[in-house]
């Protein structure tokens, strides 16, 4: 994505004021990508990069559909946001995902240097940040991500349920629940 998106139709101004609170504003956003993985049959998890209150990276679940099992909605929506501010180092981000990042995830958020986490609902099978395992508060790492968990959770796990459900039906009886994210 070019540089001319941050100014145009992908990253508009935000109003937090007209929202319960910002995060909800922008975890809408995040919602917004899970519908689209939803739309590709992907496991329904969106997220999206904001700094400055700007949102600078989007990504939604694509793993199957990429070929490619690093493509997590945050993973691709770190690589656009570190595309687009043209830096590596995501000092000042706050990432938004409709569900706990898995440890992939929240490995790379430490690398990147996320400076802030908000998730919604818990994954208790993978979960990376409170549930399983919590590396986003690892005092062994050389950063920590604050963390806000719980952010329209209820919206995040109704799509991972309605998709769970959809494919259980569509299955028969197939494969085990897979992991969240
Ligand atoms: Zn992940």
């Amino acid at each position: 994505m070019a540089k001319a998106d941050i100014e145009n139709g992908t990253t508009d101004p935000v109003h937090p004021e007209a929202f319960d609170s910002q995060d909800e504003y922008f975890m809408g956003f995040a919602l917004a990508e899970a519908g689209l993985a939803r739309q590709e049959d992907e496991v329904p998890i969106g997220a999206i990069v904001v700094i400055d209150n700007q949102i600078v990276g989007r990504g939604h679940n694509q793993p199957i559909g990429l070929n490619d099992p690093t493509a997590h909605a945050e993973i691709i929506a770190l690589r656009e946001a570190a595309r687009n501010t043209g830096n590596y180092r995501l000092t000042g981000a706050t990432l938004y995902v409709t569900i706990e990042p898995c440890a992939m995830c929240a490995g790379a958020m430490v690398n990147a240097r996320v400076k802030r986490l908000v998730f919604g609902a818990f994954d208790s099978r993978a979960g990376a940040v409170e549930s399983v395992f919590t590396i986003c508060n690892s005092s062994s790492l050389n950063h920590q991500v604050e963390v806000t968990s719980g952010v329209s959770a209820e919206a995040g796990r109704e799509l991972m349920q309605e998709f769970f459900r959809q494919r259980r039906k569509s299955s028969a009886g197939g494969s085990g629940p897979a992991s969240l994210g």
